[in-house]
Parts: structure tokens; sequence; C-alpha cells
């Protein structure tokens, strides 16, 4: 990837959230790396989304040499592991990547993400309910 590349996303974390949201941008042409720790998932994953990396997000170092600072945009899909989903999120914004967006899973995860400056906080569980609910009142236009 050049240094911020208008189309490249780098995800970590390909968990149910991380590896649709990896796949679908790549289906719509965009330059994804996806980043994940676990050696079977990456492994699964490796056959469907083109550049797959097996590496701690946590580790600034690791991040660094995988080029995290190329990108203009980041996700961090990570949300169980609270610890884990502040420390890559720090790696990304100390890395001075422009556009962070990270998933939370409570309101005081998104805090705290907020707090260490990142740039959006996505609760899908929240935003899921909340589009149904427009779905079944048929007012999904006006929601979009
Ligand atoms: P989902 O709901 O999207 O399935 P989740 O909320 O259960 O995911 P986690 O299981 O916490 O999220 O994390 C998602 C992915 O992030 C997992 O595949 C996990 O291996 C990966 N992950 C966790 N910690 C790290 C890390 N330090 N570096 C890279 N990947 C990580």
């Amino acid at each position: 990837a050049s240094r911020h590349s208008e189309d490249g996303v780098l995800v970590i974390g390909l968990g149910r959230f991380g590896s649709t949201l990896a796949e679908t941008l790549q289906e719509l042409g965009h330059h994804v790396v996806a980043v994940d720790s676990n050696h079977d998932l990456v492994q699964r994953w490796s056959g469907k989304l083109t550049h797959v990396v097996e590496a701690d997000a946590t580790s600034e170092e690791v991040m660094r040499q995988l080029g995290a600072h190329e990108f203009r945009q980041a996700v961090v899909a990570i949300g169980t592991g609270i610890e884990a989903s502040v420390l890559a999120t720090g790696v990304l914004l100390d890395l001075s990547v422009a556009e962070v967006w990270s998933k939370a899973i409570t309101r005081e995860h998104g805090r705290i993400l907020e707090r260490i400056g990142v740039n959006h906080v996505v609760y899908p569980e929240r935003d899921a309910g909340e589009r149904v609910a427009h779905l079944l009142t048929g007012r999904l236009i006006d929601f979009l």
C-alpha cells in the first residue's frame, strides 16, 4: 500500500464483524489487509481475502513492520477482548492512522476508546437493533 492510499483499509480481527467487513470492502473493490492473531482463522480466510496476516495487533513494532502507518483508514474489530481492543486502537492512533474506527461491546468500552482518541466507535448490536426497528416499520428509506 502506498502512503495514504485512498482505498486501502486495514482490518484488525476476523470475527463475524471484522470478516464480514473485510469481505464486503474487498468485494467493493477496496484494497484490504486483514490482521488476526488466531492461526486457524487466518488460514480459513486466506482463501477468500487477498491479504491476511497472522499478527498481534497490540504490538506497535509488529504493526509498524506490517505497514499499518501507511493506511489512512483502519477498523479495530475486536470486541470481547476490551484490553486488546484498546491497545490495538492505541497503536493505530500512535502510528498516525488518520481515521480509526473501533468496535465496542458496551458504552463503557466505547467511552474508553473515545477518550484515547478514536475517530468512530461502532456498536454492532445497537446499530443492528436500530436498523431492524426501522426495517420492521418500513421506514428504512427515512433512516438511510
Ligand atoms: P465477533 O462478534 O465479530 O465475532 P468478537 O466480538 O467475539 O467478534 P473477539 O473474539 O474479541 O470479538 O475478537 C475478534 C477477533 O479478533 C478474533 O478472531 C481474535 O482472534 C482477534 N484478536 C483478538 N486479539 C487480537 C490481537 N491482539 N491481535 C490480532 N487479532 C486479535
